[in-house]
């Protein structure tokens, strides 16, 4: 009779590929490099589970507190920060969610913000993302495109989740992903262009799977998958997608919608109503719609919002008053160098000035200071001087030098 081979009872591999087995009963044995697995896999399990323990209820930051958080960091867009907030303490109610007999399951809460591009969207997001302490990522819908065409698989999502939470799992199964730009994946109906089309319904199909909740298979090195390429299963049931697009427009579909409810009778009433200035807080789901956003989708976006135009005030009171706002960023810079750097008032006003004349916005604000100072930032070091102040005249010189027009294409 043969002689039995010597082998790991997990892996299967004979006693000459290992260093040594540890010995159970009944003849059962684990090899060293199984039993280090093992001990990863307990480990690892220990930590989600102690994390989910510690999931207090009283934890939970109230949705005031999140707006208060959202409220140092982003200016104005109350509308926004109110639906978000209550978005993300569900989303925290519905991961505690234990299993009762009522039937009653929390559903997930996605979100979708339409709103002109540089009025905070991604700002929102990323200031939520540092509150909750959770993976975050952002990704662009523009580079997401069918299985089988020249892009990223929908699943590359995921990637980047996994990228930023270590490879953990666990920990990437209750992010937030942001996805950027999702009007760019609307169906292309009516536009003569369609040349872009594969990246238009056929996203949106890849996409739903993702929002309803299902196990995908993510690709760890993102790209296109490939058949050697191991997969890793990952759960989406508790990740948040926040979607945010500018939807250039959409405005025209709000008011046509508008118009046609209003028809006849109490028309000119209605009419009278709404602010023509501000068109995306009438937004409705059916609106998304009409700009290509396939129904499924819209479906599972549950909470829509919008994000106002940011105007003079604005911007204003985004250049000198979040936690890290631009001013602040300056001011701590020449701090670290012991010298005390000062912006006149009519500098903050000029700066404003400027990035609503070339139609900056907000993300205006930080490449015309940057413009401003750079000299500054050059020459102060080697300088013994203990303090800086920025005047008007000196702005004004810096900016005239500079050539704002090449900010233009910002
Ligand atoms: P969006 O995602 O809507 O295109 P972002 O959130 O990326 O715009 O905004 C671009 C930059 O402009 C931000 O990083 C921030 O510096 C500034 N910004 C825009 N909106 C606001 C706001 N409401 N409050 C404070 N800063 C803002």
């Amino acid at each position: 009779m043969a002689k039995k081979i010597n082998t790991c009872s997990f892996c299967g591999r004979p006693e000459s590929q290992i260093e040594f087995f540890i010995m159970g009963m009944d003849g059962v044995q684990i090899c060293n490099e199984c039993a280090l697995q093992a001990a990863e896999i307990v480990k690892e399990n220990t930590v989600a589970a102690s994390r989910h323990d510690s999931f207090d209820r009283n934890e939970i930051p109230k949705p005031a507190e999140i707006k208060e958080y959202l409220d140092q960091y982003v200016i104005g867009q109350d509308e926004a920060k109110k639906h978000l907030s209550v978005a993300v303490y569900n989303h925290y109610k519905r991961l505690m969610q234990v299993r009762t007999d009522d039937d009653v399951e929390i559903e997930k809460s996605n979100i979708i913000m339409v709103g002109y591009t540089g009025t905070g969207k991604t700002l929102l997001a990323r200031t939520i993302a540092k509150k909750l302490h959770v993976p975050f990522t952002i990704v662009d819908a523009t580079v997401l495109t069918e299985a089988g065409y020249v892009g990223e698989d929908i699943e590359s999502i995921l990637t980047r989740l996994l990228q930023v939470a270590d490879y953990n799992v666990q920990e990437a199964e209750r992010g937030i992903v942001f996805i950027d730009e999702i009007d760019k994946i609307a169906r292309k109906g009516d536009n003569p262009s369609i040349t872009r089309d594969v990246s238009g319904e056929g996203v949106q199909q890849g996409l739903l799977k993702l929002l309803e909740g299902s196990v995908v298979n993510v690709p760890p090195q993102g790209g296109r998958k490939h058949p050697e390429q191991k997969l890793i299963p990952v759960n989406t049931q508790n990740i948040l997608f926040i979607c945010g697009g500018a939807f250039d427009g959409i405005e025209k579909k709000i008011a046509s919608r508008l118009n046609t409810r209003t028809v006849g009778y109490g028309a000119i009433a209605n009419a009278e109503k709404i602010d023509k200035n501000n068109m995306l807080q009438y937004i409705a789901p059916q609106d998304l719609k009409a700009f290509g956003l396939i129904p499924e989708i819209i479906g599972r976006l549950p909470v829509l919002t919008y994000l106002e135009p940011l105007d003079r005030a604005a911007l204003r009171r985004i250049l000198t008053e979040p936690k890290n706002s631009i001013i602040k960023q300056y001011v701590k810079l020449f701090k670290m160098d012991d010298v005390d750097l000062v912006f006149n008032e009519d500098v903050l006003d000029y700066i404003v000035d400027k990035a609503i004349e070339y139609k900056l916005g907000a993300r205006g604000l930080r490449s015309i200071t940057e413009m401003i100072m750079t000299d500054k930032m050059y020459e102060t070091p080697s300088k013994k001087v203990k303090k800086v102040t920025i005047t008007l005249a000196y702005a004004q010189s810096k900016l005239e030098k500079a050539n704002i027009n090449r900010l233009k294409s910002v």
